[in-house]
């Protein structure tokens, strides 16, 4: 039997979607009730969607022999109204689709599927309400965009949303780490979590004051926000644009200036330290996480991203480089950041400074500086915005 993760989890803890003002988070000792499985057969795939209400972990695998998708929902139980078994009609690809519990807390719904005729599927989850939808694409259909779904990549690989020049309205900041997750810290006590926070609190100040532009924080005070939670929360607010507020750390301390990531595999060596110290809440290998994100990067936002973290970095170093000019470019580059996967709008990382060079932990310090690093990437989506045609 060949088990193969390919969902990300959602943990509805109950303090953290308090603190984002997020309404329906259950506690977590309580059991969501699954109240209805659907599923529609079109023309090109199948749609099974479980309605479930109350956010919910959930992980998807698939066997082989026999063929089945199967997704368990983890806190929850099943409605007795619910129908145990369905067989579809006008689906030659799906032998029947089941859901029974998998234990007192867990509720698991398997698709029995002729894999030889099943080009692709995919397991995601939609929100108010919430509910987990898989879609099943059969293989001798010609590909055609799924029904329902975000704005495909356009011909040139912008997005509709691009091309239209639809206005940019809510701005996701997302500081790095938090509550028993400190990030990267120095022998002195300075704390990745705490400067990101500082400087996200101050970017919020900026964008405020002086733009239209909705803020959302991932988190405004020192708690632990998982990292999957982090892009659940963008896309449930339907953000424009996420953006996470990182500080670097290396072995070599002599390494130093500002990059800034946007999602995509990279066989450079520093660019996977610097993911797997930045993933390392997760449990997921570099090696699992490049399957995941090869299959997620066609329908990504991957051109956006990278503009956007083009204009960020380009200027994020002008503005630093006025007052301090031997601030050093990074540059900007793909990497496999767990918190950018399932963002479903261009999103990137920006790893600010290193703490662990002297210099640079020096002006960590000074308020002046954190304020010019705000400014900076102020400055920087504000020309993003301003590139689309609109602001
Ligand atoms: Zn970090």
């Amino acid at each position: 039997m060949r088990i193969r993760r390919i969902g990300w989890g959602l943990l509805a803890a109950a303090g953290f979607l308090a603190a984002l003002g997020t309404q329906g988070a259950a506690g977590q000792d309580q059991l969501a009730e699954v109240y209805n499985l659907r599923y529609f057969t079109h023309a090109n795939f199948t749609r099974i969607v479980v309605d479930i209400g109350s956010l919910r972990e959930y992980a998807s695998a698939e066997t082989r022999n026999p063929g089945r998708i199967v997704v368990d929902i983890l806190q929850a139980r099943i409605n007795p109204i619910v129908r145990e078994e369905a067989i579809p009609d006008r689906c030659d690809y799906i032998n029947m689709i089941r859901i029974v519990p998998k234990s007192d807390a867990t509720v698991r719904v398997t698709a029995d599927v002729d894999f030889a005729r099943v080009k692709r599927y995919q397991v995601y989850a939609l929100f108010d309400p919430f509910r987990i939808v898989i879609d099943i694409y059969p293989q001798e259909r010609a590909p055609s965009a799924p029904a329902g779904k975000k704005p495909q990549p356009a011909r040139d690989g912008y997005s509709m949303a691009r091309q239209l020049a639809l206005g940019i309205k809510a701005i996701v900041i997302d500081p790095g780490h938090g509550g028993t997750d400190p990030g990267c810290l120095d022998a002195s006590g300075l704390l990745e979590k705490d400067l990101a926070l500082d400087i996200s609190l101050r970017l919020r100040e900026l964008l405020r004051a002086n733009t239209k532009f909705d803020v959302i924080m991932t988190r405004e005070t020192d708690i632990f926000v998982p990292l999957e939670n982090r892009t659940v929360v963008a896309n449930q607010r339907k953000a424009d644009l996420f953006l996470s507020v990182h500080i670097n750390a290396f072995r070599d301390k002599r390494r130093q200036g500002i990059e800034t990531f946007y999602l995509n595999f990279s066989a450079d060596p520093r660019v996977n330290e610097t993911a797997a110290r930045e993933n390392a809440t997760t449990t997921k290998t570099i090696g699992e996480m490049d399957k995941i994100i090869r299959k997620i990067v066609q329908n990504s936002k991957i051109i956006e991203s990278r503009d956007l973290a083009q204009k960020i970095q380009g200027n994020l170093v002008r503005t630093l480089g006025r007052q301090y000019p031997d601030v050093k470019d990074l540059g900007t580059k793909g990497g496999p950041f767990w918190t950018l996967i399932g963002c479903e709008m261009p999103s990137v990382l920006v790893e600010v400074s290193h703490i662990s060079n002297p210099l640079e932990a020096q002006r960590l310090r000074s308020d002046v500086y954190r304020q010019q690093i705000a400014r900076g990437i102020y400055e920087g989506l504000l020309a993003y915005v301003q590139s689309l045609g609109k602001g």
